[in-house]
């Protein structure tokens, strides 16, 4: 497990056990009687045709992992509080927009609930979900608005307040607080409002465009104290109650951390000295999360605090602030995502296939015959460099080979078994000097697109393991390519600078005889949402998994298969109904060519229409029972 760097990533929830398969710790700790959970069994369990026969890809969440974080981040907050004599309280919120599954926002605010955890929304379809799922939860949990808004938002947003939910607007534009006041008048309800505000600390990480003057959110000092001024004017000063900012997404140090949240807290100071009735600051996301395992900090993979050291850092440059300007401290409100929900979850795939970049074709031997001067000449050189054993000069006259007998195919003068004697000749003499490239391509059964959208689009690397075989040293090195008809498809970069992944042999019965099922880790935050549906591979399965008493040691309470070729046809305005009576009626009609129907007899129309079925039920993936 040493090669996967799994305790670096996986610690305290996965680590490989003895079987040599990825163990899940739920609890972060040993909770005896219960036993940790082999991801294999899972996988086994609800991919079994007998019982629930999902399909890969997969997702498997585990609720327990989300309490456990839960309750770390709070439990940290609650220890730098005490420990510091901090005279306020922590009171966290969920940024939705990170994963909006309707199970895990119902979680958080169920766990969260004892200790006032709330949401952020920044969107009107979030701050609907967030209204209803907070109905249940603690009445004092803050619903924090961000975003752009315009009346319709601001207008549920009050509404929220007269539902008794603790709504926050946050001014993310100057423009946004006359619609505020406006329409609080009008529905007579005194708002709570917070505003953004665009610090001078920056974040240099890719994720910290967000943070400094030229941000893109928030408001200047100019606009803060204007704001300040109209709220004065129109007697509603005491509405403004929340300082917000965020420095951006996996804040690599706590001195980093510590700077922003110093003049985040001077400016709130400012803000009481102003007359604002002050209440909460609100420290925005950016508690980051040690993709690489390495805890350096020297790159958005990694971060170089724990919880406990992150808390400890924004508790005491609040205080310190605070305690300078005398100013009683507030309520400290984080918007943690990536801390929260990346743990949780872990995608699980298959490869199907591993072979050479280029394969070497064995049944077309390279003859003299029917080859030009030229080509017979950079034969004998490449002979003669071979002989001598001259690796250089080999792979020079292997180049120049194959480029003139490619020119010859291109005019007409060699045939494809002639080119195709050439190709494998030299793919043998590079294979012989020992140049040929060691590295597999393994096909894998997933859409990156879809499931891990951060890798193509901002090159976030994941930690990515097989969830077996651990304990049999892997023998080759691989690079995934997935199944859209799309060079951008592939995982060539990993944890550690790896351009490669140590995986084990596949023969073309999968591994071993056996399939081959690798892990995606950490991707809880951020994927799902993102994910598109780029040659239409939908989502993933998605299955929950607790820890129990059962026999092994899980139970699974919801299993979703994936979107089907017809959910995500429809994603696109199709009718998979009315293509599925299209197609069985064509079938059914007699064809032009033998004046027979594909279809005509009565058990073929039923197979035809059975066919049909099935490939708009099923999911767009490989289905591996047909396949392998
Ligand atoms: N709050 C705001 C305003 C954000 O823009 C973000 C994400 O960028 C978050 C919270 C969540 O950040 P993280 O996932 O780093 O905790």
């Amino acid at each position: 497990s040493s090669l996967y760097r799994i305790d670096g990533w996986g610690a305290p929830y996965f680590a490989a056990n003895s079987s040599g398969n990825i163990s899940v710790r739920p609890h972060g700790s040993n909770t005896l009687p219960h036993q940790d959970i082999d991801l294999m069994k899972v996988v086994k369990k609800v991919t079994d045709p007998s019982g629930l026969g999902l399909q890969l890809p997969l997702i498997v969440r585990f609720p327990d992992v989300l309490k456990n974080r839960l309750e770390c981040l709070q439990s940290a907050f609650d220890y730098a509080i005490q420990s510091q004599g901090y005279d306020s309280h922590y009171q966290g919120v969920y940024p939705v927009k990170c994963n909006q599954d309707r199970f895990i926002i119902e979680d958080i605010v169920e766990f969260g609930s004892g200790f006032r955890f709330g949401l952020e929304a920044g969107s009107k379809p979030e701050i609907l979900l967030a209204m209803s799922c907070l109905c249940k939860g603690n009445p004092e949990a803050f619903l924090v608005c961000n975003g752009f808004k315009d009346s319709e938002y601001i207008s549920l947003a009050l509404f929220g307040r007269k539902l008794e939910l603790n709504t926050v607007i946050v001014l993310e534009q100057e423009e946004e607080l006359d619609l505020v006041i406006d329409l609080s008048q009008k529905m007579n309800v005194r708002p709570v409002i917070g505003l953004r505000a665009k610090l001078r600390t920056k974040h240099s990480g890719h994720f910290g465009s967000t943070s400094g003057e030229k941000g893109k959110f928030g408001l200047t000092t100019v606009q803060i104290l204007r704001v300040v001024r109209k709220l004065s004017q129109v007697g509603m000063l005491d509405c403004l109650q929340l300082l917000h900012f965020h420095i951006g997404s996996q804040i690599p140090s706590t001195a980093l951390l510590s700077d922003g949240v110093a003049e985040a807290a001077q400016l709130y100071c400012e803000l009481v000295r102003l007359g604002a009735h002050m209440k909460v600051i609100d420290i925005g996301g950016g508690l980051g999360i040690d993709y690489d395992g390495s805890k350096s900090g020297e790159s958005d993979l990694s971060v170089a605090y724990s919880l406990e050291e992150y808390a400890a850092a924004v508790v005491a440059s609040v205080r310190f602030v605070c305690d300078q300007k005398s100013v009683k401290h507030p309520v400290i409100c984080s918007e943690s995502g990536r801390a929260i929900v990346s743990h949780h979850s872990v995608l699980i795939f298959e490869a199907v296939s591993a072979g050479q970049q280029h394969e070497t074709p064995t049944d077309h031997q390279f003859m003299l015959e029917g080859y030009s001067e030229e080509v017979r000449g950079d034969y004998e050189n490449l002979y003669g460099a071979a002989m001598r054993g001259d690796r250089e000069s080999c792979l020079l006259y292997v180049d120049q080979l194959k480029q003139r007998c490619v020119e010859g195919f291109k005019e007409g003068s060699l045939g494809i078994e002639q080119l195709a004697g050439v190709d494998g000749l030299c793919e043998w003499v590079i294979k012989a000097i020992g140049a040929s490239d060691p590295v597999l391509t393994y096909h894998v059964n997933l859409s990156v697109f879809t499931s891990i959208p951060d890798f193509w689009g901002i090159d976030q690397l994941f930690p990515i393991v097989p969830i077996h075989k651990l304990d049999q040293r892997p023998a080759a090195r691989g690079i995934l390519s997935d199944l859209t008809c799309d060079s951008d498809g592939k995982i060539n970069k990993f944890i550690g600078g790896e351009s490669s992944l140590p995986l084990h042999e596949m023969d073309n019965n999968g591994c071993s005889g056996g399939r081959y099922y690798l892990g995606m880790f950490l991707g809880g935050a951020y994927e799902e949402a993102l994910g598109g549906v780029h040659n239409l591979f939908g989502g993933p399965s998605v299955v929950r998994v607790l820890q129990s008493d059962g026999p092994h040691g899980f139970a699974v309470t919801r299993a979703v298969m994936g979107q089907s070729s017809a959910d995500v046809l429809r994603a696109m305005q199709h009718e998979p109904e009315l293509m599925f009576q299209t197609l069985k009626h064509r079938a059914e009609e007699p064809r032009n060519n033998n004046n027979k129907a594909c279809g005509d007899k009565g058990n073929d129309k039923l197979v035809v229409a059975s066919c049909l079925a099935k490939s708009f039920n099923n999911m767009p993936y490989l289905s591996m029972e047909t396949s392998t």
